[in-house]
This record gives structure tokens, C-alpha cells and sequence, in this order.
């Protein structure tokens, strides 16, 4: 079963201890990100201005797989205190998104 990457961005706060745990785990310069927090709007919607914070997966990420055959989790899931990433099989994946609801986004590497 392929694992993917679960992102429930609706509760990301932007604090960014996911580029710089994955910078750690990976040994990345700081111009290389395993993954990047992006910013979405300011938008008016409805009459009210919405943004959103989206942490987006690069091509580096590769769902931390040393550490998780070790029986870690994913280094960035450890460090977001916010819950947004999960690393987890696609099929689980696709019902926590069902349950979630909207602001969830799945990164397959
Ligand atoms: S995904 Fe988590 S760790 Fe990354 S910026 Fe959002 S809240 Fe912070
Ligand atoms: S799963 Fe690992 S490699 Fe991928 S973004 Fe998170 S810390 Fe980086």
C-alpha cells in the first residue's frame, strides 16, 4: 500500500517547525526546502478577507522513510504541533479526508 501525506492545512498557524525540522533531518541549505509553507490570499470572500497557511511537500520529501522503517514518525508529523501532517496509507488517507472535510490536501511522493 502507498503511504502518502495527509495535510489538513485549515489548522496550520504558518510557525514553519516543519521546513525547519525537515532542513534538520535532511541536511538541506537554506535555499532547499523538503517542504515550504505557503501563503494563500489574503482573499475577500463573502465579504470577508480568508488566508490560508498550506505547508507544500517538494520533490526532496520522501515521507522521511529511514526514520519511519525505524519506527519513527515522519520528522515534520513529530514537530507540528497543530496535527496538520500525517503520514499514512493512501486508503486511510482518503477517509480521514472524508471526515476532515475541507482545507485537506495528499501529497504522493
Ligand atoms: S504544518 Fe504544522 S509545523 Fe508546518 S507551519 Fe503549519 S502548523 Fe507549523
Ligand atoms: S516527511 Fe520527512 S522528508 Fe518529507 S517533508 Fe516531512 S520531514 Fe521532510
Amino acid at each position: 500500500m502507498q503511504d502518502v501525506m495527509l495535510i489538513n492545512y485549515g489548522f496550520c498557524t504558518g510557525c514553519h517547525s516543519c521546513e525547519v525540522s525537515c532542513r534538520k533531518e535532511k541536511g538541506l541549505p537554506l535555499d532547499e526546502w523538503g517542504i515550504k509553507v505557503q501563503q494563500i490570499g489574503p482573499e475577500k470572500l463573502g465579504g470577508a478577507w480568508e488566508f490560508d497557511y498550506v505547508p507544500v511537500p517538494s520533490r526532496l520529501c520522501d515521507l522521511c522513510s529511514e526514520r519511519r522503517t525505524a519506527g519513527s514518525k515522519a520528522l515534520c508529523e513529530l514537530h507540528c504541533l497543530a496535527n496538520v501532517i500525517e503520514v499514512l496509507p493512501a486508503e486511510e488517507a482518503a477517509k480521514r479526508m472524508v471526515e476532515l472535510g475541507s482545507k485537506t490536501a495528499v501529497f504522493v511522493p
